[in-house]
């Protein structure tokens, strides 16, 4: 049984990793400044209300919990917010791990999970993408995401730091349970958009761009279940708390999916077709992002087991019909 801090441990991921560390009987410490994440999505261990960039919250939480390890999800995420507001994001995403780095140090604590995301590829030159493709990103938010592996693969040189950059394709899906599942504000995702449409709750989906040079002209990504990706978080922890040495990896099923798949799995899944029109490019997409799985299987033992569209939408449908009051059947 092992203490962990989950920082960021409201959000959705981290929320989802929460419930599976304490499946196996860890204890998730949340700390969380509740900017975007939901108090009532930690549920599994106790929650300190802390930013990281407050040093001194950070030394009492470490005092006062004693974790082994620290999971990091605390982040500017929406890409249209960085290219609008890039000092936050710098802030928020890169200067809040300094200031968790030197508590961590202070506490003596190396182990350390961090999200990271295929963002960091920009547009690859190569699909699959293995961990060795260059890392040119095409957002603020790669750019901070790629600062933080940087700056990790640094501290990792004092020997005092053992961390494992997991870059995460495209994250969905729900908690089987329904208990947690995927709520931002505003909400930017395909899936819950696709969704909302669907039950005739919004406008209609916009699809950004049908002129992609794919087969059905939309974009192609990887969509990887959340509590698959909770569990390739555990093993990547277990490999750090058993000293393994620093490491990248990417999370991903390995299979693409165009946008156009995706409102098929959630018109087969609700029973209503997605009502959409067509939109402009949105800046900044890449064409076709898919990850390269091999480092995943062959170094944490990983394989998704949830990640069929079927059971993404099945599960992200059950979680937002519920919240939104309507019959998921
Ligand atoms: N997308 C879309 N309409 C939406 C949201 C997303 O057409 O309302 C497309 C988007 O252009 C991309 C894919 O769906 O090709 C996945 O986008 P999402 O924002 O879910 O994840 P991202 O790939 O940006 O991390």
């Amino acid at each position: 049984m092992a203490t962990v801090l989950v920082v960021g441990g409201a959000g959705y991921i981290g929320s989802h990793v929460c419930k599976a560390l304490a499946a196996r009987g860890d204890v998730p410490v949340v700390f969380d400044n509740l900017s975007a994440g939901h108090r009532e999505a930690v549920r599994w261990g106790p929650l300190v209300i802390g930013d990281i960039r407050d040093g001194q919250a950070l030394d009492r939480a470490f005092a006062e919990h004693e974790p082994v390890a620290v999971m990091h999800f605390a982040a500017h995420i929406e890409v249209g917010e960085g290219e609008r507001a890039p000092l936050a994001f710098w802030d928020n995403n890169v200067a809040g791990v300094v200031s968790l780095l030197k508590a961590m140090d202070k506490a003596g604590i190396a182990p350390l999970v961090f999200s990271s995301t295929c963002a960091v590829y920009g547009e690859p030159e190569s699909v699959p993408i293995s961990e060795d493709e260059p890392r040119t990103p095409v957002s603020v938010y790669g750019r901070t995401k790629k600062a933080v592996e940087d700056l990790l693969i640094d501290t990792a040189k004092t020997g005092r730091l053992r961390f494992a950059s997991l870059r995460y394709f495209n994250a969905c899906g729900a908690s089987p349970d329904g208990d947690i599942g995927e709520e931002h504000d505003p909400e930017t995702h395909l899936i819950p958009n696709a969704l909302k449409a669907a039950a005739g709750l919004g406008p209609a989906m916009q699809l950004f761009g049908d002129d992609y040079p794919t087969p059905d002209g939309t974009c192609i990504r990887d969509y990887i279940h959340v509590m698959d990706l909770a569990d390739a978080h555990l093993k990547a922890l277990e490999l750090l708390i058993g000293g393994h040495e620093a490491f990248a990896c990417n999370i991903g099923t390995g299979q693409g999916l165009s946008v156009r798949e995706i409102l098929d799995a959630v018109k087969d899944v609700t029973g209503k077709a997605v009502p959409h029109t067509i939109a402009p490019r949105r800046p900044g997409d890449a064409v076709r992002l898919v990850a390269d799985t091999a480092r995943a299987h062959s170094l944490l033992g990983f394989t998704p087991t949830l990640s069929s569209a079927e059971q993404i939408v099945a599960d992200a449908w059950r979680f937002h019909a519920s919240r939104w009051g309507v019959a998921s059947q």
